[in-house]
């Protein structure tokens, strides 16, 4: 499950935001564009449309999730050395090689099993993080029948193609005993970037139906807007999410041609015309600011150090327990736990840079849709409309280590900041600091 995730979160670069009220309510009376316009003022009243207890509960549910990141982090190394105490890896491992003779499908066999007996041991976590939780926030429209198979879809999609990447690995570690490492983060890297390429192709539609957007209206502004930011703009797509929850997103995903605008129809549901296309002002900065490259080349240099810990580390576990857990080398598949165990850990301690990477970009698509899309207080109904999950307004190291995207007060603040330097846009009588300058103008 954990790689599936990190397959995921790799997949989608993706802006989530929560819609609150159908009805679109008006801008905030002290976020309108007037004389004394102020940015500070201006984000408290955008603030202020959650309610407390609206906040009380986002605030529970997203510090919730700071404690699941130790939870899940302890619960996976306990599963793994169930695994490795019990010999119940290299159990699987005889039984593997008893029953298939090609030691490429034994690999996958073996990882078969794996992931069935880690599903079966992490499911009561997972059901409470992943089915209960949501629904104790009202966060999920899934039942759980409907839940259930989604979950046992993923262990299948992961089970066939980890299945793929793990053969592939313990033959080259077999082969290349002194320079697998090397030749091991050289093959994921390239696995990993073909996953996002075929994963919103060909995985993404075994959860959702994907269709050409059909709102003609919004079509044709969300294109003028790819047109004039040199975004190729026959590619947009409406996706069925409101299947799994209410949450509006958007997202921007492969490379190599095979790019892909998609809103979801919660975002055009609820979500007012401005609000989408500030968001997807915010998407097309991802597309146009190369993140998915930049993604690509992050998970490079973060897997070729892995490979390299991954090889001392394996060594010296196995030095000391690999007889103890019948594990007879780095080469043998039954040495997956361990390795379980080594990612998880490094995975755990990684938590604040990796969510700070993917924060910076995601500020860097904020600014980068403000100027393409003008459209400030859409961008703030879509962050408060974020705020039902996230947290609103953090404090500055909060922010740090656990968000993954810009806090709602970060972001709004941005947007009335720039709104603040272009009030003409919005009230023709205001001036522009940010003024739209000719030749012949004179400073
Ligand atoms: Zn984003």
């Amino acid at each position: 499950m954990r790689m599936l995730r990190l397959w995921s979160a790799l997949l989608l670069l993706t802006i989530m935001a929560w819609a609150e009220a159908p009805q679109f309510p008006p801008t905030p009376v002290a976020a309108q564009a007037s004389a004394h316009f102020d940015a500070k003022v201006a984000t408290d009243a955008w603030l202020a449309r959650m309610t407390g207890p609206e906040k009380a509960r986002s605030d529970a549910y997203f510090e919730g999730g700071y404690w699941l990141i130790l939870w899940d982090f302890l619960y996976a190394v306990g599963v793994m050395l169930v695994l490795l105490e019990t010999k119940l890896s290299a159990r699987l491992r005889n039984w593997a090689e008893r029953v298939v003779k090609a030691a490429f499908l034994r690999s996958w066999l073996y990882w078969i099993l794996f992931s069935a007996v880690a599903y079966a041991l992490t499911f009561p976590l997972t059901m409470y993080e992943g089915f209960f939780r949501e629904h104790a926030y009202g966060l999920s429209n899934l039942g759980f029948g409907e839940w259930f198979k989604e979950e046992t879809l993923a262990v299948v999609v992961s089970a066939l193609l980890g299945g793929v990447a793990l053969s592939v690995l313990v033959r080259l570690v077999q082969r290349l005993p002194n320079t697998w490492h090397i030749w091991g983060a050289l093959f994921s890297t390239v696995f990993l970037s073909i996953g996002i390429v075929i994963g919103p192709v060909f995985i993404a539609p075994l959860f959702n139906t994907y269709k050409p957007l059909e709102n003609q209206r919004i079509k044709t502004d969300i294109l003028s807007l790819a047109r004039a930011n040199g975004i190729p703009a026959t590619n947009v797509y409406e996706v069925d999410a409101s299947k799994q929850s209410n949450r509006v997103s958007a997202n921007v995903s492969g490379f190599l041609g095979t790019e892909r605008i998609t809103l979801n129809d919660n975002l055009l549901a609820r979500c007012s015309p401005a609000c989408v296309l500030a968001v997807m002002g915010h998407e097309m900065g991802h597309y146009v600011l190369h993140h998915i490259y930049n993604m690509v080349i992050f998970f490079t240099i973060v897997v070729v150090a892995l490979f390299w810990i991954l090889r001392s580390g394996l060594e010296w576990a196995l030095k000391r327990w690999g007889e103890r857990w019948q594990v007879r080398g780095v080469g043998d598949v039954a040495v997956l736990p361990v390795v379980a165990l080594i990612l998880a850990t490094l995975g755990f301690f990684f938590t604040p840079v990796m969510n700070s990477f993917i924060r910076t970009q995601e500020f860097e698509a904020d600014m980068y849709g403000l100027n393409a899309a003008r459209q400030p207080d859409g961008e703030a109904e879509a962050d408060v409309l974020l705020g039902e999950y996230r947290k609103m307004d953090p404090g500055p190291l909060e922010e740090i280590i656990f968000f993954d995207h810009p806090s709602g007060r970060t972001r709004i603040y941005a947007a009335m900041r720039w709104k603040a330097e272009n009030l003409c846009l919005f009230d023709a009588t205001l001036a522009c600091t940010n003024r739209p300058v000719t030749v012949n103008d004179q400073y």
